[in-house]
């Protein structure tokens, strides 16, 4: 008798144990196949899934270390009551049924106020379909609670996809294999995208040239054969200074140009005032190294780019990523399966979102929207006629608004607010459950159903129980199911369980069956889907002009929007800072992981040596980085993968790990991008002094 739970019997098996299948809940393009072995009920380890191509039976570090998440000893395993000060992270242990009353009596008495004063906060900390918006959007909409503006990671380059290309929607990412030339741009790849560099590693060997884009000389752009160290927020300058090249040399695919994109003339003029020299001064590097990657461009079939969220997170963000979505439709790439661009694949995927989060519990009321990444300024605001009422409580879960959201101050200020009821569903005491009025514990990936997407890839995944919830510990789900039930909401949707959620969301449009035996299903899609077109636009071309954008009183064309904080034009804060993830945490989960945090060993902040010669710090030093935002104590490290003007903070530090406790968000700001209200995270600048 086979002791296996959905997985084929070609896997190999440890004997008198059980593997299961799940899926990776991470942010991260791969959205790997998990296999966890079991034995009495214990999970034993974590490991890749061979069978799926994907994944290819290897995970990176940090998910390899999954079993330490799940029983680490600091998990959090009762349901806990604040019995200190706001944020002295006191707390008392409480039960289930207690804690449940009283949170919903408090959120019953805020909503029968006004329901938009109650405030869910998510994102992805799970990036699966039913622990994430599953059970909790019903709730919420059932409240009419404020809905929220999820921007805090990808939705300036969402909103440039779904304007340019119809949808976040790109090539198929194994065929990066056999393309000739990879641009890898704003990516750190072996850091945050392992499995794509596998592929394009398959590509180098097959004689490809990689070339990565990027202000940060990464682990990613040391291994590719070029380096392009652009400064922050100047990828669309460069973007349209290839373009222009593209154009004086007609490097052009005329005939897709014409019969598959829309708005040509008018980028033509404006490509054509991005010359090179132009485009150098902009962006900080030398006008042949444009000129050559123009060459290599239009020169080059197949060739692909694999972008990445980094480089939206400025001002600009979203023209840049419209700007460089452009660049396959100029010179015929997506006519090769190996070629075009893949910032997300999110849009391929169909999911049933109506009938997971069930929108009509709203029963047409319209609550205002409140924008998760201008959190810390928002809990500040009283009510007002243009705010709406001032947010009275505040529902976390998959997020840890106090480390991750921008311009902390701001962020601690609102947290700390007495008059704010604030309900924290996590697997640890993080930052922001320290300001929690009730910590609830919630389930790990190996301890609940769900069902998956992924951004970098197009197989749809299931997600199994590998072991009973440890302690009291329970699935977001089952936490709002209990909260609807104490509320006195009766709609039979609330008593639909998990599994049956698993199968609303993608409906009959993906084979269940196949989910529950294989654990993926890889979605039916054309090898080159805009070979001929056909994009998922209204007009169905590649619109490099936006009618939208510019109904929206916007630019219709991808054009250089400069930073809020534009590099070199400040004496006071004469240094740029970027803040991408340290290697072995993703954003802020695995901090609290020791022996990630080991590798680690403390915050750093990377200098280079001219920049660091200049003030007279050595490597090592604690240094003060400062703003008129705020201050972030940090070591130094003097490092050639600082370009000169350019800090690299990496986070995103717990603040009680850090030095003085804090984290680089101190000196972000709460600045939204040009489209897609994002944060813009790496356009910052400021300076720094030996502490
Ligand atoms: S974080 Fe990414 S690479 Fe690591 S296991 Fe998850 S999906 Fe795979």
């Amino acid at each position: 008798m086979s002791n296996t739970i959905g997985i084929s019997p070609s896997v190999s098996l440890v004997k008198a144990s059980q593997q299961v299948l799940g899926a990776c809940p991470h942010d991260c393009p791969d959205t790997c196949s998990l296999v966890t072995t079991v034995q009495d009920g214990v999970a034993l380890k974590v490991q890749g899934n061979p069978e799926h191509r994907h994944t290819h039976g290897v995970l990176c570090a940090k998910v390899s270390r999954y079993t330490e998440r799940t029983y680490h000893p600091e998990r959090v395993l009762h349901p806990l009551r604040r019995s200190g000060p706001k944020g002295s992270g006191r707390f008392e242990r409480v039960s289930w049924d207690e804690a449940l009353a009283d949170i919903a009596a408090r959120l019953k008495a805020i909503a029968a106020r006004d329901p938009q004063a109650v405030l869910p906060y998510s994102y992805a900390g799970t990036m699966g379909l039913v622990q994430g918006e599953g059970m909790a959007a019903r709730f919420f909409n059932r409240m009419g609670a404020s809905l929220l503006d999820r921007t805090i990671c990808s939705s300036a380059g969402g909103e440039a996809l779904v304007q340019t290309l119809g949808a976040k929607v790109g090539m198929k990412v194994e065929f990066f294999a056999e393309s000739k030339l990879i641009i890898v741009w704003g990516s750190n790849s072996i850091t945050s995208n392992l499995h794509f560099w596998r592929l394009a590693q398959d590509a180098k060997r097959a004689g490809a040239k990689l070339v990565c884009i990027d202000p940060r000389r990464t682990e990613t752009a040391e291994k590719c054969h070029e380096h392009v160290q652009l400064l922050p927020g100047t990828d669309a300058a460069l973007a349209l200074a290839l373009m222009h090249e593209l154009i004086v040399n007609d490097w052009l695919d005329h005939e897709y140009i014409a019969s598959y994109t829309s708005g040509w003339d008018a980028l033509r003029e404006r490509a054509l005032r991005w010359t090179p020299e132009r485009a150098a001064a902009v962006c900080g590097v030398p006008q042949e190294q444009i000129r050559s990657l123009a060459r290599d461009w239009g020169t080059t079939q197949p060739a692909a780019i694999r972008l990445n969220y980094g480089m939206q997170r400025v001002h600009g963000g979203g023209n840049a990523v419209r700007a460089i979505a452009c660049l396959p439709a100029l010179t015929g790439a997506w006519r090769h399966r190996a070629g075009g661009v893949l910032l997300s694949s999110s849009g391929s995927f169909p999911v049933d979102k109506a009938a997971l989060q069930r929108p009509d519990l709203l029963a047409g009321r319209t609550p205002r929207t409140i924008n998760m990444s201008t959190i810390g300024g928002d809990l500040l605001r009283e009510s007002s006629p243009a705010f709406g009422p001032k947010i009275e409580a505040l529902v976390v879960y998959n997020s840890n608004p106090v480390a991750v959201a921008p311009e902390s101050r701001k962020v601690v200020a609102g947290f700390g607010r007495e008059d704010l009821f604030t309900v924290v569903l996590e697997h640890f005491q993080t930052d922001t459950a320290d300001w929690a009025d009730y910590v609830l514990p919630a389930t790990t990936q190996l301890e609940h159903w769900d069902v998956h997407l992924a951004y970098g890839h197009t197989d749809v995944l299931l997600n199994r129980p590998a072991i009973a919830p440890v302690g009291e510990v329970r699935p977001n789900t089952q936490v709002f199911r209990d909260l609807a039930r104490h509320m006195g909401y009766t709609d039979a949707c609330f008593a639909e369980d998990d599994m049956t959620l698993c199968r609303q969301a993608y409906g009959q449009r993906v084979d269940f069956e196949e989910l529950l035996a294989r654990g993926f299903s890889t979605l039916k899609m054309d090898d080159a889907p805009f070979a001929k077109g056909a994009f998922p636009t209204a007009s169905g071309k590649c619109e490099f002009f936006s009618e939208r954008l510019a109904r929206q009183g916007l630019d219709g064309l991808p054009d250089h929007v400069p930073n809020y904080e534009v590099p070199g034009t400040s004496s006071r804060y004469p240094l740029a800072m970027i803040s991408p993830p340290a290697r072995n945490f993703l954003n802020s989960s695995f901090v609290n992981v020791q022996s990630l945090r080991e590798i680690e060993r403390e915050p750093i902040l990377e200098m280079h040596a001219g920049d660091a010669a200049a003030r007279g710090i050595v490597s090592g030093a604690v240094v003060r980085v400062f703003n008129d935002r705020g201050e972030y104590r940090c070591k130094v490290q003097v490092s050639e993968r600082a370009r000169a003007g350019v800090v690299n903070g990496l986070g995103v530090w717990w603040r009680k790990f850090g030095l003085a406790g804090t984290n680089v968000n101190e000196l972000t700001s709460q600045h939204l991008t040009d489209m897609g209200r994002g944060p813009v995270f790496y356009d910052c600048l400021v300076e720094v002094q030996a502490a």
